[in-house]
C-alpha cells in the first residue's frame, strides 16, 4: 500500500449488515468482548507458535492484553502484542473474511424474527464485527510482527471506513471501540470485570483491566509508595486446572477452582479430570456438586470453553441433559468458536465426545464403589438423585454403574444391586423388590415383611420409584412391589367361610380416595387384625397423578380390606361376640387399618380419637 489515506465500503451486501448486528445480537451484546480478547489471546497464540517454530524473533515484551476504558473520551480499547496484521492482512481478514463469516450468519438467521437462533444467538458471535453492537466507530492501529509499517483503519457503522500507514510502538493491534450513547455502561470498571469474568476468565494470556484516566495516578502513587510498581495482577487465570495434568493438580486446587467458577462455597463431593488424547482432544474436569433434594430444579452448570475462551453453558449436545446436574468445563478446541447449533447436533464428534463423558463419570462412580465402599456409602445420600437420574435417562449408563447404585435398606443398611438380588434369592422371593415410599407410614407393612426375613429398600422420592420401575425394565424378570402391595409375601389362605358375615359389618365403609372391597383371609401371622392392600399399578398410577395434577380431585384407589380371619378380634367379631358393640369394634378395625395404609384426614383423626377416648371410658365401665 502507497503511503497514502485509502478509503473504502466494506462490500455492497454489507451496507446492512451493522443495523442487523445491532438488532440480531441485543440481547446478548456483551460477548463482543469476548471477541475481541480471544482475537488478542489468538494474536498472542499464533506469535508464540512462530517463535517457537524458529521463525519470528522472539517478544521484547511480556506477552499481555489490555482492556483500557476511558469515559471522557468513550473508548474502550483492547490492546495486544501479538502478531499484529500488515495492510494487506487488513483488507484481507478485517475488510472481507470477517464479513463473509458474518454474512453467512445473517443470511442463515435472516427473517426468522426475533428469538429465531435463541441459544445460539447469545452462544456464538459475529467475530470482530461484533464490536458495532456497542460502537458506533470502530478504529484499528496494527503493526505486524514482520516490521511492516504500521496501519491504521478507521470504519464507521454505516461499513465506511479508511485505511493509512501510521505509528505504533512495537508490534500488536489495538482495537479502539467509540462506544456509543446507549452502551456506556460499558465504560465502567464494574460492566467490564463482569464480562471478562464470564467469558475470560482462563484466557491463555494475562488480561490487564485499566481505567485510562486514572491510570498515571495510581501508578504514581504506587510509586510513591512502595517504590514499584509491580502491583498490577492480571483478571484471569492464564493456566487453568483442566488444562494442567491430574497429578499436579492438588486436591484443594480443585476446590478452589470449583468455588471461584461456580460461586458455591459448598464443597463439591468431588471431581474427575477429563483428557481424552487424540481423536476427541478434548480436556476438562467435572464436579459432583451436593445436590438439593428438589431433583426437577436441578443446580449445575457445564460449562463450554474454546482454548481457554468461555463459548456456553449447558450445550445438551455435548453433555447428555440428564448429566446437567454435574459442574464443571469442558474445552473443545477441535469445535470452532463461532459454532452453530446444527453443526453441533449433526456432529459424529460430538456426539463422541458426549458419549466419552458419560462413560468417565459412570466409570469414575463404579471405581469409587470398589476403592472405598464404606466411604462411596457416605456419598451415596449426595449421588443418589443424579445416579439414578441419569440411569432412568440412559440403560447405557445404567449398564455401566450397575454394580455402584446402592439401596438403602429400612435399617441404615445399603445394598447395591446385585447384592439385592442375591438377598432376595435368599429369601425366596427371588427377583422381588420390595420397598417402602415413607417409611413411617408404612412401618406397619414394613414390619410385617421383615418379620418373614424380607429386606426392604426405600424410595424417597419421585427419582427413586422411577429409578426401581427402570431397573425392572433393565433387569429382566425384575419387579418391584410397595411393601402396600406385597400382601401375596405374606402367607395366608383364602378363608371364604366368613365372607358373609364380614360384608355384612364392613361393606358398607368407606374412605376418602379408596374404593374398597372387603376379603377374608387367614395369614400365618396373627397379630394384626386387618390391612388394606393396594395393587402396584393402582399406586404408581396414584404416584403420577399427583405429579401431573397435584391439584386435582384424586381419584379414588382401588384397595382390598383383607381381614385376617387368624387374628383374635376378627374372629370374635365374625362369630358375634362382640355382641351390640361390634359395629364400634368394625369400625375401629377398619381406622386402624387405613391409618396404617395412609394418613387421616381432619374429620378422621378427630372420630378416631373420639372413638378411641369413648373405648377407654369402657374399660373403666
Ligand atoms: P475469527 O476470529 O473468527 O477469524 P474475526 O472477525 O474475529 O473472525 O477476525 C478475523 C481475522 O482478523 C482473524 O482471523 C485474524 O486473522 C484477524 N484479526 C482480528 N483481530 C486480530 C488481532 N487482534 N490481531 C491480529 N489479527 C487479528
Amino acid at each position: 500500500m502507497e503511503n497514502e489515506k485509502k478509503t473504502g465500503g466494506i462490500s455492497v451486501k454489507t451496507e446492512h449488515i451493522f443495523p442487523i448486528i445491532k438488532k440480531w445480537m441485543y440481547s446478548e451484546k456483551e460477548i463482543f468482548l469476548r471477541e475481541l480478547v480471544s482475537n488478542a489471546a489468538d494474536a498472542v497464540t499464533k506469535h508464540r507458535r512462530l517463535v517457537s517454530l524458529g521463525e519470528a524473533e522472539e517478544a521484547p515484551d511480556a506477552y499481555r492484553i489490555d482492556v483500557r476504558w476511558n469515559k471522557s473520551e468513550k473508548t474502550l480499547t483492547v490492546s495486544d502484542n501479538g502478531i499484529g496484521m500488515d495492510a494487506a492482512e487488513v483488507e484481507k481478514y478485517i475488510c472481507n473474511m470477517a464479513l463473509s463469516g458474518a454474512l453467512e450468519f445473517i443470511e442463515k438467521y435472516e427473517g426468522k424474527g426475533e428469538g429465531a437462533g435463541d441459544g445460539i444467538i447469545g452462544h456464538f458471535g459475529l467475530g470482530f464485527y461484533s464490536a458495532f453492537m456497542v460502537a458506533d466507530r470502530v478504529e484499528l492501529l496494527t503493526r505486524s510482527y514482520t516490521g511492516a509499517p504500521a496501519v491504521h483503519w478507521d470504519c464507521t457503522e454505516d461499513g465506511a471506513y479508511t485505511i493509512e500507514n501510521a505509528e505504533k510502538d512495537g508490534q500488536g493491534t489495538d482495537v479502539i471501540l467509540h462506544i456509543n450513547e446507549e452502551n456506556a455502561e460499558y465504560l465502567s470498571r464494574e460492566k467490564l470485570a463482569e464480562v471478562l469474568d464470564r467469558y475470560c476468565a482462563f484466557i491463555p494470556v494475562e488480561i490487564y483491566l485499566t481505567d485510562e484516566e486514572a491510570a498515571p495516578a495510581e501508578e504514581e502513587k504506587k510509586d510513591g509508595e512502595e517504590g514499584k510498581k509491580s502491583e498490577e495482577r492480571p483478571i484471569n487465570d492464564v493456566n487453568p486446572l483442566w488444562q494442567r495434568p491430574a497429578a499436579e493438580c492438588r486436591e484443594e486446587e480443585y476446590t478452589e477452582f470449583y468455588r471461584r467458577v461456580f460461586h458455591d462455597y459448598r464443597e463439591p463431593l468431588f471431581h474427575l479430570h477429563l483428557r481424552a488424547d487424540y481423536p476427541l482432544n478434548f480436556k476438562g474436569v467435572l464436579f459432583f456438586p451436593k445436590i438439593a433434594e428438589n431433583y426437577e430444579n436441578p443446580e449445575g452448570q457445564i460449562k463450554l470453553y474454546y482454548n481457554q475462551v468461555f463459548v456456553a453453558d449447558n450445550i445438551k449436545e455435548i453433555i447428555p441433559p440428564y448429566l446437567l446436574m454435574l459442574r464443571g468445563v469442558v474445552d473443545c478446541p477441535e469445535l470452532p468458536l463461532n459454532v452453530s447449533r446444527s453443526y453441533l447436533q449433526n456432529s459424529a464428534y460430538v456426539s463422541k465426545v458426549s458419549a466419552y463423558i458419560v462413560k468417565k463419570v459412570a466409570d469414575k462412580l463404579a471405581g469409587m464403589i470398589r476403592e472405598d465402599r464404606a466411604k462411596y456409602e457416605t456419598l451415596w445420600p449426595d449421588i443418589a438423585t443424579f445416579t439414578e437420574y441419569a440411569c432412568i435417562h440412559d440403560k447405557k449408563f445404567y449398564d455401566r454403574v450397575r454394580e455402584a447404585i446402592l439401596f438403602p435398606l429400612n435399617g441404615n443398611v445399603k445394598k447395591t444391586l446385585p447384592e439385592m438380588l442375591e438377598a432376595a434369592k435368599e429369601e425366596g422371593h427371588e427377583k422381588i423388590f420390595y420397598y417402602a415410599t415413607d417409611e413411617k407410614q408404612q412401618a406397619a407393612y414394613i414390619e410385617l415383611l421383615e418379620k418373614r426375613g424380607y429386606s426392604v429398600c426405600l424410595a424417597h422420592n419421585m427419582v427413586e420409584t422411577r429409578f426401581l420401575q427402570s431397573a425392572e425394565t433393565y433387569e429382566p424378570g425384575l419387579r418391584c412391589l410397595r411393601v402396600d402391595a406385597a400382601g401375596d409375601a405374606l402367607a395366608k389362605e383364602a378363608d371364604a367361610d366368613a365372607e358373609k358375615r364380614a360384608q355384612e359389618l364392613f361393606g358398607g365403609m368407606s374412605a376418602e380416595g379408596l374404593k374398597i372391597t372387603v376379603k377374608c383371609e387367614k395369614y400365618e401371622d396373627a397379630s394384626f387384625p386387618a390391612l388394606f392392600h393396594i395393587g402396584e399399578e393402582e399406586s404408581r398410577m396414584r404416584e403420577m397423578m399427583r405429579l401431573y395434577a397435584p391439584e386435582g380431585a384424586p381419584i379414588p384407589v382401588e384397595a382390598t380390606l383383607s381381614l385376617n380371619t387368624a387374628n383374635p378380634v376378627i374372629a370374635r367379631l365374625l362369630s358375634g361376640g362382640y355382641a351390640e358393640e361390634e359395629k364400634d369394634v368394625a369400625a375401629q378395625v377398619f381406622r386402624l387399618a387405613l391409618l396404617s395404609c395412609r394418613p387421616f384426614d381432619a374429620n378422621e383423626m378427630k372420630e378416631f380419637l373420639r372413638a378411641s377416648y369413648g373405648m377407654l371410658e369402657r374399660f373403666h365401665a
